[in-house]
């Protein structure tokens, strides 16, 4: 029986070992399936922090139901009862901008009446059917997209802050198709974003899907009813002795045609080997292990870079607040100079985030702009987010609870260019039976794209491992 071996329990080891249970048992074929973690606990970024009554994100606070692949996931897993949906409220989503808290508008009508814009950047925007179309063969940054079809005050009010609300990156330095790919191809089918979402208007009417044009993400953000940690419990709870939590996988080699992974485990060093490898693991780490490997492709890996994240969560007393939070919370572009990057309403989006009477915010530290603040320690941290809730929100009560967590490498950054690496890294696995990488580096960040990319690579291995002249 062949043995496949996964590297890490985040969201994309786990979907990769699920899916691989799926698609073999479907085919008859059996393998061996282990996943180590180097982590004492699975989850990787998606974790829930649970305590006094407070159900706190580590990183990710749920998925949009704008992509089928995480919703399709909680339908086979069988917890569709566990899942929770996001209120009304987050879809009023609130932009900070000279010194107010404004409505994102969601219609084009709200748009036109808005005040988020001066009347002349309102008017560029409306110029976006005359824009000029794509340069050709140019891999364009998002910053210079949005400059070309709807002018710099779009750029740095509304792109710039859903950038940072993503990537926590640098709009001039990312690329349109690799952060964006749906937008950059609206444009090229349709010659330009209000014509491509228009003739998607007629096409969902054509086949009787509801959904309004809106300038917010597009479907429901939905999580469950005690955090997102539900999810990587029941899957991690599935693999049962398959997963080794504790273990990292530090070098990757050959041996007589198969993988040989160095592991440790409590400082004790050994070594396993296995028919099929998949890497779901930073870029980074995956760098590292296959240094020994193949130089070149340690190399490319490395090209990859990441944005640092701190996330520090405040429990208050509702009544102290002197806020309705009546909504999803706040991004804040660059050019305002702030020191937190916007802040998230958790407790008014989804149910027990915080005990009744109660509750949470988390303001989001660093990024590319700052990733100075996002290193401070937990204390000062702390202490900035604080006095940025007050400067921006009015609050002055002290919380009930504070907690910061760390993510000092915590979003990739697809670059302008990521296309390229992307290329250098598949033609280097070609010769490379066996091995794959997996996780939100590569072909998207989303959980939703971390559990499609999970499913495709699953059916890879199902078919490639077993034909005879691999
Ligand atoms: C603050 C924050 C907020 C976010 N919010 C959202 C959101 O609301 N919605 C959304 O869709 N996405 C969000 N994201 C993105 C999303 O969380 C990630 O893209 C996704 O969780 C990544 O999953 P992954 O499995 O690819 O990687 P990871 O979660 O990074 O998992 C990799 C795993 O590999 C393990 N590992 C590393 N090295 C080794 C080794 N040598 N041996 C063994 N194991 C190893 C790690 O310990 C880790 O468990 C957010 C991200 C952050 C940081």
């Amino acid at each position: 029986m062949p043995r496949i071996t996964i590297v890490g329990a985040g969201i994309s080891g786990l979907c990769t070992a699920h899916y691989l249970v799926k698609v073999l048992s479907s085919a008859g074929r059996e393998a061996e399936i282990i996943l180590f973690e180097a982590e004492k606990v699975p989850g990787g970024k998606m974790r829930t922090i649970r305590e006094d009554g407070f159900n706190m994100e580590w990183g990710p606070n749920g998925f949009l139901t704008n992509k089928p692949h995480s919703l399709e996931l909680v339908k086979e897993l069988g917890i569709e009862d566990r899942l929770a949906r996001s209120s009304d409220l987050a879809r009023k989503r609130f932009i900070y901008s000279s010194g107010k808290l404004h409505r994102l508008p969601e219609t084009p009508q709200a748009f036109f009446t808005s005040r988020l814009l001066s009347l002349s950047g309102r008017l560029r925007v409306l110029g976006e059917p005359f824009a000029p179309g794509p340069p050709a063969g140019v891999d364009e940054s998002l910053g210079d997209f949005a400059k070309r079809r709807l002018g710099r005050e779009a750029l740095e009010k509304l792109l710039d802050p859903m950038v940072t609300g993503i990537f926590a990156g640098d709009p001039d330095r990312m690329s349109l198709r690799s952060c964006f790919p749906m937008i950059h191809d609206l444009e090229r089918k349709y010659g330009g974003l209000v014509k491509g979402m228009i003739a998607l208007q007629k096409e969902r009417r054509r086949t009787g899907e509801k959904r309004e044009m809106s300038a917010g993400p597009g479907g429901v953000l939905m999580s469950f009813d005690f955090g997102v940690q539900t999810l990587i419990d029941v899957m991690a709870d599935r693999l049962s002795e398959g997963l080794h939590a504790g273990v990292a996988v530090r070098k990757v080699s050959r041996r007589e045609g198969r993988f040989l992974l160095s592991i440790e485990e409590n400082g004790q060093r050994g070594e396993i080997d296995t028919d099929a490898l998949v890497l779901a693991t930073p870029a980074y780490t995956a760098a590292e292990a296959l240094a020994p490997l193949d130089t070149a492709l340690s190399e490319a890996l490395s090209g990859i870079p990441y944005s640092p994240v701190s996330v520090v969560a405040l429990g208050y007393e509702k009544a102290t607040l002197g806020s309705p939070l009546d909504g999803f919370g706040f991004l804040i572009p660059r050019g305002e100079r702030r020191k937190i990057l916007g802040a998230l309403w958790d407790s008014s989006v989804f149910p027990n985030r915080a005990p009744e009477g109660k509750a949470l915010i988390r303001a989001m530290v660093g990024g590319v702009r700052g990733p100075e603040l996002a290193a401070l320690p937990s204390g000062e941290l702390i202490g900035l987010a604080r006095e940025e809730l007050r400067a921006i929100m009015g609050i002055t009560a002290a919380p009930l609870l504070a907690r910061a967590f760390f993510h000092d490498k915590g979003i990739p950054q697809y670059l302008v260019g990521h296309g390229k690496v992307l290329e250098r890294i598949d033609a280097r696995l070609s010769a490379f039976p066996g091995l794959y990488l997996n996780s939100n580096a590569y072909r998207g960040i989303a959980l939703n794209d971390c559990v499609l990319q999970s499913r495709l690579t699953a059916e890879r291995i199902a078919k490639e491992l077993y034909e005879p002249n691999r």
